[in-house]
């Protein structure tokens, strides 16, 4: 049985930023948190692509342990998205959005994923996500992902999905268009006020943001001197945290914490090359080498007045 279950879109991307371009390159909220999350935990997959998919490109998922057999091949085209990144890498500018295969997509959770643990809802259609609730059971922490795109297009079925989760993962952007509120505090603690217990604001290169109903937490970003593609840096955050909180079993204001710089770490990586390429190859000794380095930025003797 799996431990971690993510709904979300495999894509196909085409990215330009101030340091290059790659087209029709791998990508997906699915696809990134996954390729983080595997690292850590037993993953399993709920997502469509099209005819065109070519499942050879993420076959080597297989061997971290993660479950394929949610992903559905429709009939029809995978879903495709260009962006932009001028020199301020924390905004993408959406060029296009095709929803192709995920316009009809109707998620089915197959039987054994339904009493996964731990049950991250990427970034995909609210009304997905909500039929994707409809068929688990009650997860140890349900937690969502969502964008500009469906704030702007779907706001109540969001707004009916942010009702029934425990905790959000969503950016600084985001958390502002949803609440109306441009102070982090003031939006996090409306959002609070709907029913999860915790947001998690990703503040690209400035950090995270934490708060639940007791407290609030600030991490860094770990220091980088070349970013070239920030593109699913945010899923790839959203895997390291909630792959890493399926590894220990449990979501308390602690592991929560711990999560965060797991996921810091991971999102790090991902910005170092275009799509899903560095995680791909990327090596646990690699990840704790940067977990020290990163917990070594954020060290400092007590001040003596
Ligand atoms: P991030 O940079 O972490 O926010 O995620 C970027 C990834 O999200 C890309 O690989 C896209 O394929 C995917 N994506 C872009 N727009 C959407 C959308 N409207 N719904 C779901 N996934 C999307």
């Amino acid at each position: 049985m799996i431990k971690l279950l993510v709904a979300g879109t495999v894509a196909y991307d085409s990215i330009e930023t101030p340091f290059g371009k790659a087209d029709n390159v791998l990508g997906g909220s699915a696809l990134h948190f996954t390729n983080a999350a595997s690292f850590f935990t037993d993953v399993g997959m709920v997502a469509t692509v099209g005819s065109d998919f070519d499942m050879e490109g993420i076959s080597f998922l297989k061997d971290r342990s993660v479950d394929m057999s949610g992903i559905e091949v429709d009939h029809g085209k995978t879903f495709r998205w260009e962006g932009r990144y001028g020199y301020d890498l924390n905004q993408a500018i959406t060029l296009k959005t095709e929803l192709n295969v995920i316009e009809t997509f109707k998620p089915k959770v197959p039987e054994d994923y339904r009493n996964a643990e731990f049950l991250f809802l990427a970034n995909i259609d609210p009304d997905l996500q909500l039929h994707v609730i409809e068929q688990v059971g009650k997860p140890v922490a349900l937690v969502l992902d969502t964008m500009n795109f469906w704030i702007e297009n779907k706001y109540d079925a969001l707004m009916k999905v942010i009702s029934r989760v425990d905790m959000l993962v969503i950016n600084e952007a985001e958390l502002r268009e949803i609440t109306k509120e441009h102070n982090l505090l003031k939006g996090a603690r409306k959002l609070i006020d709907l029913g999860p217990v915790c947001i998690v604001v990703k503040r690209g290169e400035y950090g995270v943001f934490m708060m639940n109903r007791d407290e609030v937490f600030l991490a860094p970003a770990y220091p980088l001197e070349d970013v070239f593609d920030p593109t699913g840096a945010g899923d790839t955050f959203a895997g390291g945290f909630m792959g890493y909180l399926a590894n220990v079993g449990e979501a308390t204001s602690e592991t929560v914490k711990q999560a965060i710089i797991m996921g810091t770490v991971m999102a790090s990586f991902n910005v170092e090359d275009f799509s899903i390429n560095r995680i791909k190859r990327l090596t646990m000794p690699e990840i704790k080498q940067r977990y020290h380095a990163l917990k070594g930025c954020m060290q400092f003797g007590d001040i003596s007045l």
